[in-house]
């Protein structure tokens, strides 16, 4: 596909938890090759989205449309297998598996002959500078290389938008730099990703758009230089 298309299409996306309007009307797009972050307060409903994206949830409303196709209602492994993949808050991998063996089941989701599916997820495991941990099981890895092992799986499988939960949350000062200069050479590979970041200094330097949530909606959207300083995005952080 071309720079530029729409790869995820929004609208209307609405989720209830009994009386709770956590995500109430959103609508945003996707295009392909851009870093689209997804800010806002605690409890604005950013977990949400990711969760209804990735089929974790089902909307109470609205719909979501992923390469031109509607998504909702299939299930979490379905969508991830159209090329819809995400990363964890909390990591999710086999703790008491290798780096090697963790990353191979993110690469067979993309398919192809054995050759291929570990070329794929050694290519993965150097992109991500693990290549002299292959064999160390994952649980004995400081979180920081936790977080690069997960990174690792879910390039693996190929994805065409890659859903990061809070990449930052959890690394230091110079793993936070390290990431943010992995993300950009990914970005320079064309992938497309969605972003929820707490971190706003890392936001303001990778993302290309930024759609701002508050209560469940939408309250800004744009450039950061733009969205960064809107007095309706500095007033939600500081109500809150
Ligand atoms: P954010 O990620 O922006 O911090 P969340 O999406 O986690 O916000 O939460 C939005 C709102 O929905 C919050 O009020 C939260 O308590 C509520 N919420 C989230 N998940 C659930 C759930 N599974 N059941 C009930 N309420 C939930």
């Amino acid at each position: 596909g071309a720079p530029g298309e729409p790869i995820l299409e929004v609208q209307g996306l609405v989720k209830h938890f009994g009386g709770l309007r956590a995500v109430d009307g959103v609508d945003f797009t996707v295009r392909r090759g851009e870093i689209h972050a997804l800010i806002g307060p605690n409890g604005s409903g950013k977990t949400t989205v990711i969760n209804l994206l990735s089929g974790v949830y089902v909307p109470t409303a609205g719909s979501i449309r992923f390469l031109g196709e509607p998504i909702v209602g299939l299930r979490p492994n379905r969508i991830a297998r159209r090329g819809l993949t995400r990363t964890f808050q909390n990591i999710r991998l086999f703790r008491e598996l290798t780096v090697w063996e963790n990353v191979l089941v993110g690469s067979q989701r993309a398919g192809g002959g054995e050759a291929e599916v570990r070329e794929r997820a050694l290519a993965a495991i150097e992109f991500v500078g693990l290549q002299d941990r292959v064999h160390e099981v994952v649980k004995s890895l400081p979180y920081g290389h936790q977080k690069l092992v997960e990174l690792a799986r879910t390039l693996a499988g190929e994805p065409q938008l890659l859903l990061l939960d809070e990449p930052a949350a959890g690394l230091n000062q110079t793993e936070k730099q390290e990431l943010v200069a992995l993300l950009r050479r990914l970005h320079g590979m064309g992938l497309t990703m969605l972003v929820v970041e707490h971190d706003m200094s890392i936001v303001a330097q990778l993302a290309d758009t930024i759609t701002v949530l508050n209560f469940g909606r939408k309250i800004a959207e744009g450039h950061p230089a733009q969205v960064l300083h809107d007095p309706v995005v500095v007033e939600a952080y500081l109500g809150n």
